[in-house]
């Protein structure tokens, strides 16, 4: 069944406490946690689909995946992300581990598997380049490293303005120092084996940038994200909406497809509507 109300069928009379702009994972995640707290929420979306990067598209009886193909940790019973996805979904969306290999890198027809579990990775990792034991090893323990700096980092965000001025310097210190290396250069402090780096890097189609230009941080958040191995939504990617959407609708919420928010309409300091794109009359 498909997610949510098309805006050109169903104008919108009601009013809400919330307007949400954007159907993706964070505006769904968003708008299921403010009903959760009692809020009667409206998410617009401007696509014909809700969903964001998490909707499918059907061709030819095939299912296909826009985006979100694996998600790390959240099949494993108690890491943040499982408890969220539990929380947001009330339990409804279930994940399929991929097993023991979670991503293939193929270089020149040679593969090189990222086998599930820090210590298999590392052994799977050391068996394909032996004599570069120590590079792999301070490789991952970097990888953790990075992990515990990044939250710090994002601690010293949410405090209270004075106690950030007192701690931010020290608690951003280590995040720093490696957000502020690419992930070429700080790979090349550990090794010269260039096809080391090569399988080490090969997951950065997962944040964009190729090693030259990304920073090791963001290189390191994805490899240590899916060190214990990946996980894909049963029934596929549609589910991660389907499963939020009735979380929202159980306090009157409501989510509208085709409709597009052209701008946020604020009295003083107060958001209070939205105009829409196709000129209807703002929505507050
Ligand atoms: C090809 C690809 C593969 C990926 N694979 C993975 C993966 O395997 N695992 C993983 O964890 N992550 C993956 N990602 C990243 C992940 O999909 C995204 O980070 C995440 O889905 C982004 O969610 P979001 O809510 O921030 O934004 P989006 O999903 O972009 O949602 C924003 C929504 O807002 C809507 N919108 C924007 N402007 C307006 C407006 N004015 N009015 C109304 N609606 C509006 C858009 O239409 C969109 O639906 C992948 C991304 C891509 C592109």
């Amino acid at each position: 069944m498909k997610v949510g109300y098309s805006y050109k069928r169903y104008p919108i009379h009601d009013s809400y406490d919330t307007i949400v702009i954007g159907s993706g994972i964070g505006g769904l995640s968003t708008a299921a946690i403010m009903a959760k707290e009692g809020y009667k929420v409206l998410v617009l979306e401007r696509h014909y689909e809700a969903g964001g990067y998490t909707h499918v598209f059907k061709r030819q009886g095939y299912e296909w995946d826009i985006g979100v193909h694996y998600i790390g940790q959240v099949h494993q019973p108690f890491t943040t992300g499982s408890r969220l996805f539990r929380y947001l979904t009330e339990d409804r969306l279930k994940w399929a581990s991929m097993g023991d290999v979670y991503d293939r890198i193929i270089i020149n027809g040679e593969e090189y598997q990222f086998k599930s579990g820090e210590e298999a990775f590392r052994q799977q990792m050391k068996a394909y380049f032996p004599g570069e034991e120590d590079a792999i090893d301070r490789y991952l323990w970097h990888i953790q490293h990075v992990r515990k700096a990044n939250g710090k980092y994002q601690v010293q965000k949410v405090l209270p303005s004075f106690l950030r001025m007192i701690l931010s310097g020290w608690m951003s210190k280590d995040y720093m120092k490696y957000a502020r290396q690419s992930t070429r250069q700080f790979l090349e402090s550990l090794t010269n084996n260039q096809k080391l780096i090569a399988v080490l890097t090969g997951q950065y189609g997962d944040y964009g940038l190729p090693p030259s230009a990304s920073s090791f941080m963001m290189q390191a958040i994805v490899a240590g994200h899916y060190l214990q191995g990946g996980a894909y939504p049963v029934g596929g990617a549609s589910q991660i909406a389907k499963s939020i959407a009735p979380v929202i609708e159980e306090q009157g919420g409501q989510i509208y497809i085709n409709a597009e928010v052209d701008q946020i309409l604020v009295k003083g300091k107060k958001a209070t509507g939205v105009q829409m794109k196709d000129g209807i009359p703002e929505v507050s």
